[in-house]
């Protein structure tokens, strides 16, 4: 009885940095912006000057502790 030859140890998987480094730089812009619009989209520093995206998020931001009223 004769077994197949199987390398035991497993190749290890390259992931170079040159290919996630624009994906990561995207996801860490998009959460930003998200937790500034969360987080601080009301009042003086507000960019919309009506309150509908503050309402939007306005759960999300009591969720997460942000001060608000
Ligand atoms: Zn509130």
């Amino acid at each position: 009885m004769s077994y197949p030859a199987v390398s035991a140890v497993p190749a290890p998987i390259r992931i170079p940095v040159r290919e996630i480094l624009p994906w990561a730089v995207l996801v860490i812009l998009l959460s930003l912006i998200t937790l500034y619009f969360i987080s601080a989209e009301q009042g003086a520093v507000s960019v919309f000057a009506n309150s509908y995206v503050h309402e939007f998020v306005h759960d999300g931001r009591h969720l997460l502790a942000f001060p608000c009223h």
